[in-house]
């Protein structure tokens, strides 16, 4: 499958998607997106769009969402100037503070949203799926806070290797489900939360993630992360003076690089950066540079872009930070991509770890796995365009990384040295 625009056709999208009126009535953004699921599920996420055109936008909900996230997530987050890095970099850098936000980086801002809907929606209880378990502590908390009873499908592997997370959702009061089927890690858990849903369609509300799934996912998603780039964008007015000339955010489903970029589309003299997972290497399988290398297909519900091979086999992939090791990404990247608006670029573990290391020594901020991609290409970027104002979509904290840090540490690979 090959998917070409005009540039004509990309003006119009751009500018569709700049006044709102992206995804369509289908749920499309422009040729990607759409609703790829079982004809069990149909009724369900027909519901559901309905739902969320109801309430989403309505006065009732946006004064109870809004209040949730001043008093309990702690919004809005701080935007920090990198003072450390601006001065080692030669550019004007600025952090926007997901970190900071409740349980430690933005997906919390998803969680809750979709939490206080299912309860308006009137749904008993709440199914989610998570790999390395970030996701299913957010939706934890934010289930306990709604007063809604989760259940997480998790993969016994994922089980096993996340045990900290695991703890802290039940900690949270959520039901773990380990999942023993298939590869039983997230591909695993996520056929098994749909077999859930499509079991109780009417009594359960499925809490997805990221940006990706069927309509209305990527379009819900992304207006529940908006808020980073809406804060991001009145906060560089006030304090930094003016706009990004270049913003960046690390892409794995997209929800964080979708919550910055979508209020800055607009911008035209503001660059919008996604930043992949390099992996190890540019081989198949060594990555998870989905919208870098990957081609049109469709995966878990929507038609985007996708790692897979030349008979359409999703590939398995490869990343230091869990949380961007997936084979799709959000349908809104692969338009943005497409047309142009925003250039994907990858880094790889090795660049990564250094970012990281020289965000903790500049800073004094440990920022996630995840989020050390996009301070590796911003770096680069800030290299080859000197003096530049700079913002970075600082998704989380990386103390949830520190078992994996500290395996490489005494490994004596780095960051730091060896005990
Ligand atoms: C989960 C996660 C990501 C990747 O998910 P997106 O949906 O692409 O944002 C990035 N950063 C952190 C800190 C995460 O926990």
């Amino acid at each position: 499958m090959q998917i070409e625009l005009t540039d004509k056709q990309a003006d119009e999208l751009l500018g569709q998607l700049v006044a709102g009126e992206l995804p369509d009535a289908r749920g499309r953004f422009g040729p990607f997106g759409g609703c790829y699921a079982p004809e069990t599920l149909m009724p369900a996420l027909a519901r559901l769009a309905a739902g969320v055109d109801e309430h989403l936008h309505a006065p009732a909900f946006q004064a109870e969402l809004g209040a949730e996230l001043q008093d309990w997530v702690g919004r809005p987050t701080a935007l920090t100037h990198a003072r450390g890095l601006s001065q080692r970099w030669g550019a004007d850098v600025w952090l926007k503070r997901e970190d900071l936000a409740h349980t430690g980086a933005h997906k919390i801002n998803n969680a809750l949203g979709q939490a206080l809907l299912a309860r308006r929606l009137g749904a008993g209880r709440v199914i989610a799926e998570t790999g390395a378990g970030q996701h299913g502590v957010a939706t934890a908390a934010a289930c306990a806070r709604a007063g809604m009873p989760c259940i997480v499908y998790m993969g016994a592997v994922d089980v096993e290797r996340q045990r900290p997370n695991v703890d802290r959702m039940l900690q949270l009061g959520a039901e773990v489900a380990p999942v023993t089927s298939g590869d039983a890690t997230l591909r695993a858990a996520i056929d098994e939360a749909f077999r859930d849903w499509v079991a109780d369609p009417e009594g359960s509300y499925y809490l997805l993630g990221s940006a990706v799934g069927p309509h209305p996912y990527p379009y819900l998603v992304r207006e529940l992360q908006a808020v980073i780039g809406r804060e991001a964008r009145a906060q560089m007015q006030e304090l930094a003076g003016g706009p990004a000339d270049a913003a960046f955010a690390c892409v794995g489903g997209g929800s964080n690089a979708i919550g910055l970029f979508h209020p800055l589309l607009g911008d035209r003299d503001t660059q919008l950066i996604g930043v992949e997972a390099g992996g190890c290497g540019a081989g198949l399988g060594e990555n998870s540079a989905t919208l870098v290398t990957g081609t049109p297909g469709i995966l878990h519900g929507s038609l985007s872009l996708l790692l897979q091979d030349v008979n359409g086999q999703v590939q398995e992939t490869h990343s230091v930070s869990a949380g961007l090791d997936y084979a799709g990404v959000g349908p809104e990247h692969a338009l943005l991509k497409t047309i142009g608006r925003v250039t994907y670029e990858s880094a790889t573990d090795a660049d990564a770890l250094a970012a990281l290391r020289e965000c903790c020594e500049a800073e004094g901020i440990l920022p996630a796995l995840e989020t050390a991609h996009a301070f590796a290409d911003a770096r680069r970027w800030a290299h080859d365009n000197p003096g530049k104002r700079i913002l970075i979509g600082l998704s989380g904290r990386g103390d949830k990384d520190m078992p994996t840090l500290s395996k490489l540490m005494h490994a004596g690979e780095a960051p730091g040295r060896a005990a």
